[in-house]
């Protein structure tokens, strides 16, 4: 038993929504969304945050981000645009310490951001 919420929605231990998951990465719909479509992608490993990943983890963080790309073409965002957001730390709006890329599309975004 992991305290960590993701960990233990990745394991199934507590519901989400889930819209794709595999052996390296888990993708959930945000419970409380910032667009339309607000979907969160994790790798299924507990990784703190960007600043622990290793030069080893290089291809799993290339899946979050094509995991990410593949979602919005599905949901046919792909033409319409789509933002990926990856907090890190507190003072960028980290919440949760496990990593997270954050998947936003459905609406105008500005630049840059708040
Ligand atoms: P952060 O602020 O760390 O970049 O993003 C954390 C995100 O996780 C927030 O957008 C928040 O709404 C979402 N979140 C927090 N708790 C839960 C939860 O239990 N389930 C889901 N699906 N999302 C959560
Ligand atoms: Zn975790």
């Amino acid at each position: 038993m992991t305290d960590c919420l993701f960990c233990r929605i990745a394991a199934g231990e507590l519901p989400a929504d889930i819209v794709y998951q595999d052996d390296d990465v888990v993708a959930f719909r945000d419970l409380h969304p910032q667009a339309p479509h607000h979907i969160l992608v994790i790798p299924r490993r507990h990784v703190a945050t960007v600043n622990d990943f290793a030069a080893e983890d290089a291809e799993l963080i290339g899946k979050l981000v094509l995991t990410a790309r593949d979602i919005a073409g599905q949901l046919g965002l792909a033409e319409d645009g789509y933002r990926m957001n990856l907090n890190t730390n507190e003072k960028a709006g980290q919440t949760v310490f496990h990593v997270h890329l954050h998947l936003l599309a459905g609406r105008e975004f500005g630049w840059p951001p708040g």
